[in-house]
């Protein structure tokens, strides 16, 4: 073994009390992830490491780029905990890159470690200038950057930073319910949701034959593009027809949309508490139309007690497409299916809804009986990694 991937915890090394249930959360997080890559995997309280295959380097990256809680890692050489072993390997490791300034930045943890940081680095550097031709030492803005991390049992050599995806491991937080439709929107807030640690079911309410299949599946595509940051999402679909229809027959046009908000909620409400999660979490953003004006989400919001995390709430439109551009949920976003409330968008939704208007209109027909039908047929799907999923009725 001569490399490692070597791990560096994000935001959780400011956790104290809670550090072990954070590290071993993230250990088990990635041992999952790397379950099909020949590897084994260690720990300590500062880093992670991870000893590999050459020949799987390339995939196993690509598979922690997604796993939340990792702040950088690096592809670590090892080495004794010995200066002449160490000076050797460096030059063994430089000797066939092009550059023409370096500068070797040590970090010493053992501390009984017979050289100080800086005389450790100068005495690297020194090595490295006798035994090479035509490069210097650039402190300021090196071409090169060696950095050496001495610890007791052995030593690490690097030459690149990668960025983790930081935030939180998945599920250090107990459960949340996203709000998932086919837009643009919701699937940004999920991940961010999952970014900072809560474990993500997710909800799309349909409304057949209004809504098509492909619109469905859409919703899956997107919720196996979200499972590649965890190990599995279930995604419940509900029966919104039944629903959606009483609420144009019974109710004032422009309230539609209100009300049909607060259905959903209610049906959030009653799966977050069935199902032992917390909260709710979706993709509204202030502003961005008749319903996500702060009167529309007060109003709508009333329904229900549990709180709702909007993570997209203050980000622009623009924003939040960047977001989906990068986490790969924007091309399968913009397909032109119609989701359950674009169908039956009312011409003028009302904007500053009024809260007793609401309640007045939506108490023509009989909601509740409809909402425990709704709740009765849920349809659950549990979409595993991207890889594979498997259908049940009620998991
Ligand atoms: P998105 O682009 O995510 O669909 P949007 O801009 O279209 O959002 P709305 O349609 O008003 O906004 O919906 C606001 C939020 O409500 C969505 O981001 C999503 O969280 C939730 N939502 C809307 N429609 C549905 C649906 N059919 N199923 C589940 N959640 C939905
Ligand atoms: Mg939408």
């Amino acid at each position: 073994m001569d490399r490692v991937i070597l791990i560096k915890y994000g935001e959780l090394s400011t956790k104290k009390g809670n550090r072990n249930f954070f590290i071993n959360t993230l250990y088990n997080n990635i041992k999952n992830k790397l379950k099909t890559f020949d590897v084994k995997i260690s720990k300590d309280r500062a880093r992670m490491y991870i000893e590999f295959k050459d020949q799987e380097l390339d995939e196993i990256k690509k598979v922690i780029d997604k796993v939340f809680g990792i702040h950088k890692y690096h592809i670590a050489y090892i080495v004794d905990t010995n200066i002449e072993a160490i000076k050797k390997r460096v030059l063994e490791v430089i000797k066939n890159l092009h550059f023409s300034t370096f500068k070797v930045e040590t970090k010493r943890s053992f501390k009984d470690f017979p050289t100080d940081s800086l005389e450790t680095s100068k005495i690297i550097g020194g090595y490295i200038l006798k035994n090479t031709a035509d490069i210097s030492v650039d402190v300021h803005n090196p071409e090169l950057l060696i950095q050496v991390e001495i610890r007791e049992n052995n030593s690490f050599i690097y030459l690149n930073d990668y960025q983790g995806s930081g935030g939180y491991p998945v599920g250090t937080q107990p459960k949340g319910f996203l709000m998932l439709s086919g837009g643009i929107d919701s699937p940004v807030a999920g991940y961010l949701a999952m970014k900072r640690g809560v474990k993500l079911e997710a909800v799309y309410f349909e409304a057949i034959p209004h809504t098509s299949l492909e619109a469905r599946n859409k919703v899956i595509t997107l919720t196996k593009k979200l499972a590649k940051y965890t190990d599995s999402i279930n995604l419940h679909i509900v029966n919104f027809t039944p629903i959606q229809e009483a609420i144009y027959k019974n109710c004032r046009g422009d309230y539609c949309i209100t009300i049909m908000r607060r259905m959903m909620y209610r049906i959030m409400e009653k799966i977050v508490k069935d199902r032992g999660g917390y909260v709710i979490v979706n993709g509204e953003s202030i502003g961005q139309v008749a319903s996500q004006t702060l009167v529309s989400m007060s109003v709508i919001n009333s329904v229900t007690n549990v709180p709702v995390i909007r993570p997209v709430a203050c980000l622009d439109k623009l924003e939040i497409i960047d977001i989906a551009k990068k986490i790969d949920t924007y091309e399968t976003s913009i397909l032109p299916f119609e989701d359950c409330c674009t169908v039956f968008v009312p011409k003028h939704p009302v904007i500053n809804p009024k809260l007793s208007t609401a309640i007045y209109e939506e108490n023509k027909f009989d909601y509740e009986s409809m909402i425990t039908e709704a709740l009765n047929n849920l349809n659950t799907i549990k979409i595993i990694d991207a890889v594979e999923s498997e259908f049940s009725e009620l998991l």
